[in-house]
Parts: structure tokens; C-alpha cells; sequence
């Protein structure tokens, strides 16, 4: 056996040699930041939802997910963890008991786990090996008005579009393989989510996104409300690129009419979504996870609190961005420095903000032309 500390929690599985599925209990180290993000994320919720509140872990585990968010986040009432694998959840009692924590504990497939529990929580957790898709309709069934829906995704290879026919399959989506792919993919699973959710006269808040290492991970509201669903759907679309001279442009709505060629160059474009095309960061919640992050104990804080303040500056950023070094191949020219790209685009009244998805990225309301201008302005003085 192996024994780990992570925030305030001790626990317990059986060694192996790997981090996979294989594992006879599955526990990986690199997703303490996204636990202790988590924490982050529901207390805030918690806070602006002002009441105690039901968790459900779906996909339990080791049991640390929901034993830590027993322990380490304020009015919880009830914490659910289930897993499908007797012996994780023979490892989730032994490490309640170890941590001194009453958790209930489930043994069902996720699907009939949540079909079964029609509104019982006001947070569903979804960190399942590889895609949520499978599970999010049945979480659009049971999710009541004013709850948390947590997603992880790790098939980032499909959201990004090196695989396009998977990500067609799990979330009815085209992807683009841009420098902005990883922000695309996290777009597209948001508006799969939307979609899915609007079955059920369900719409979301989008309060935090982000996509770190092997995975990505988004917090959503869900409301509800036919009309304002419908009108939530307004918020899903497309986006045109043009990898020859990198003009991009969104076109919201399920049935826009998007031209085929670019209308700067003449080049055939490429079309990626339907995806979530309004913010994926709430500034006033991503305030409170870090105005929260002062009272929490997370050995991941520093890491934590420099990602949640680039969200921040995100959230009124436009939904693509520039790769510096792909700007100055079109221009065939070599790179200024970043930090000139941006006291320029400042300087001529434009939106210049870095993003936590590139260190080479640049949210900007420039056009792709008004960019280029600059960048070559900056390299020929
Ligand atoms: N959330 C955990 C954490 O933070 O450490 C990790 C969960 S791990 C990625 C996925 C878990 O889901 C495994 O323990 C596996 O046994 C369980 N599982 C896989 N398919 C399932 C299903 N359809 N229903 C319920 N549990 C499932």
C-alpha cells in the first residue's frame, strides 16, 4: 500500500508502477492542482449559493476528491462518492475512516447513479478516464436549478483536433487543430454541455475554465427556464479560420450561413464548432476563488492563484488568440518581443491580454491584418 498527503487528507491505495486506468485503484498525483482548484471552485459556489450544500463525486476513485471536499470546503451537508469498482470504493471507506469523514458511498454505473438521484445534489462532479460525454445527458436529468456541474475532460487529442472523427462522435462537433485548439476544445465541450443541458429546459452560467496539462476543466451554472434556454443557445456557433493568413471570425447560432472562402486572401476556410462562442470566465466568481484561496491550505496554491488571475484577465478577452511565432512565419519575419506586441496594441486602444493556454498567445480585438501591422512595424525599427 501507499499513503500520499494532499491538502488536508491522508490516503491509502494499492502501489503501481503507472498512472492508467489499470491501476486496481486509480490515483493520480498531477491532479492535485485540479482538486485543489476544485476546492476553490465549490466553495465560491457554496458562498454564492449561500446555503449548505449535497456533493456528488461520480467517479470516486481513491475516494480523495470527495473526501477532501468533505473536509476542506465549508457547509457541505452530504458528499456522495461513487465508482463502479468494488475495490475503489473499499478503498474510499478505509480512507473516510482514516480522515475522520462520514461520506455515503455508491457502487453504480454513473449513468444509473444519477438517473436514480433526480435532483438530490447541488454539485455533480464528472472526472471520469477520458471523455464526460457519455454522462452529461443523464446529469442534464439530474441537475436542479442553481447547481454546479464540474466537468473534466483528458481526450484532449480529439477536443483539439488531432482526431477529428472522435470529437465528431463524442460531442457533435468539428474541432480545428490552431494554436488556439486547446481554448477551441474546451469551447466545444462547454456548448456540448449547453446543448445537452437544453433538453431539459437547462441552461449555463459558464463561471471558470481551464485547461491544464493532460486535461481540461470547466465549472458551469445551470439554470433553468425554456426561453432563457433558448436564448443561452444563441451563444453557440461557429468559428471561420484562415490558416493562410490567420483572419478568424465567429458566426453565432446553429444555422449561420458561414462563407467558404476568406474573404482577405481567397483561401478555402475552416470551419470548427458548434461550440461556446460568450465568456468561459466569470470575473466576480474567479474574484471569490481567489479572495477564498487566503483561508485554504492547497500545496498547489501559488500555481493555482497564477492561473485563476490569467482566467480573470480572459474573461472579456475575445474566444481566440494569436500565436506570436505563427504571426511572424505568415510575415516571414523573426519575433519582436512579446511584451512590445502588447504595449503596442495597448498603445492603439486595442484589448492585449496573455493567456494561461499559450505563453506565445495574444488575446487581442485586433484583426488578424491590425496585428501583422504592428508585428512588422516593431521588427523593421
Ligand atoms: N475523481 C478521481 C480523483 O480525483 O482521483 C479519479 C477518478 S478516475 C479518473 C475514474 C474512476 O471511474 C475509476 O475509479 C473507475 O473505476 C471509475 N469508473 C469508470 N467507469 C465508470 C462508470 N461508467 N461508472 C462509475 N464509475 C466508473
Amino acid at each position: 500500500l501507499k499513503i500520499i498527503k494532499e491538502g488536508k487528507v491522508e490516503i491509502k491505495f494499492p502501489n503501481f508502477d503507472k498512472v492508467s486506468s489499470d491501476a486496481p485503484v486509480f490515483y493520480n498525483p498531477k491532479m492535485e492542482f485540479n482538486r485543489d482548484t476544485s476546492i476553490l471552485a465549490l466553495q465560491a459556489y457554496q458562498k454564492e449559493v449561500d446555503r449548505e450544500i449535497s456533493i456528488c463525486d461520480l467517479f470516486g476513485g481513491s475516494g480523495i476528491r470527495g473526501i477532501r471536499y468533505k473536509k476542506e470546503i465549508n457547509a457541505v451537508e452530504d458528499v456522495s462518492i461513487n465508482d463502479i469498482s468494488p475495490l475503489a470504493n473499499e478503498f474510499t471507506r478505509i480512507n473516510a475512516e482514516l480522515n475522520d469523514v462520514e461520506v455515503k458511498i455508491e457502487q453504480k454505473e454513473a449513468n444509473n447513479e444519477l438517473r436514480a438521484n433526480m435532483g438530490r445534489f447541488d454539485v455533480i462532479d464528472i472526472d471520469p478516464f477520458g471523455t464526460p460525454s457519455p454522462f452529461v445527458d443523464s446529469a442534464g436529468y439530474n441537475l436542479k436549478r442553481d447547481s454546479l456541474l464540474c466537468l473534466t475532460a483528458t481526450d484532449t487529442s480529439c477536443l483539439c483536433g488531432t482526431y477529428k472523427e472522435p470529437c465528431i462522435r463524442k460531442y457533435n462537433a468539428k474541432p480545428y487543430k490552431s494554436e488556439y485548439c486547446h481554448e477551441n476544445g474546451i469551447r466545444i465541450l462547454i456548448g456540448f454541455a449547453a446543448l445537452t443541458l437544453a433538453k431539459y429546459q437547462k441552461y449555463i452560467e459558464v463561471k471558470m475554465s481551464h485547461s491544464s496539462e493532460h486535461y481540461m476543466r470547466t465549472y458551469l451554472k445551470v439554470k433553468k427556464g425554456s426561453k432563457a434556454t433558448d436564448k443561452s443557445l444563441k451563444n453557440i456557433g461557429y468559428i471561420a479560420h484562415c490558416k493562410h493568413c490567420l483572419y478568424r471570425k465567429e458566426y453565432k447560432g446553429l444555422a449561420s450561413s458561414i462563407p467558404e472562402y476568406c474573404p482577405e486572401c481567397r483561401e478555402k476556410l475552416i470551419i470548427a464548432g458548434p461550440m461556446w462562442l460568450e465568456s468561459i470566465q466569470n470575473r466576480e466568481f474567479i474574484d471569490s476563488m481567489i479572495e477564498i484561496a487566503a483561508e485554504k491550505e492547497l500545496n498547489q496554491k501559488d500555481k493555482v492563484l497564477k492561473l485563476l488571475n490569467s482566467c480573470k484577465i480572459e474573461a472579456n478577452a475575445p474566444s481566440t488568440f494569436y500565436d506570436i511565432h505563427k504571426v511572424c512565419r505568415a510575415l516571414k519575419i523573426s519575433a519582436p518581443k512579446l511584451d512590445k506586441v502588447f504595449d503596442k496594441l495597448e498603445e492603439k486602444g486595442f484589448i492585449a491580454v496573455k493567456t494561461h493556454y499559450s505563453p506565445l498567445g495574444i488575446k487581442t480585438n485586433a484583426t488578424n491584418k491590425e496585428l501583422m501591422d504592428i508585428v512588422e512595424e516593431l521588427v523593421e525599427k
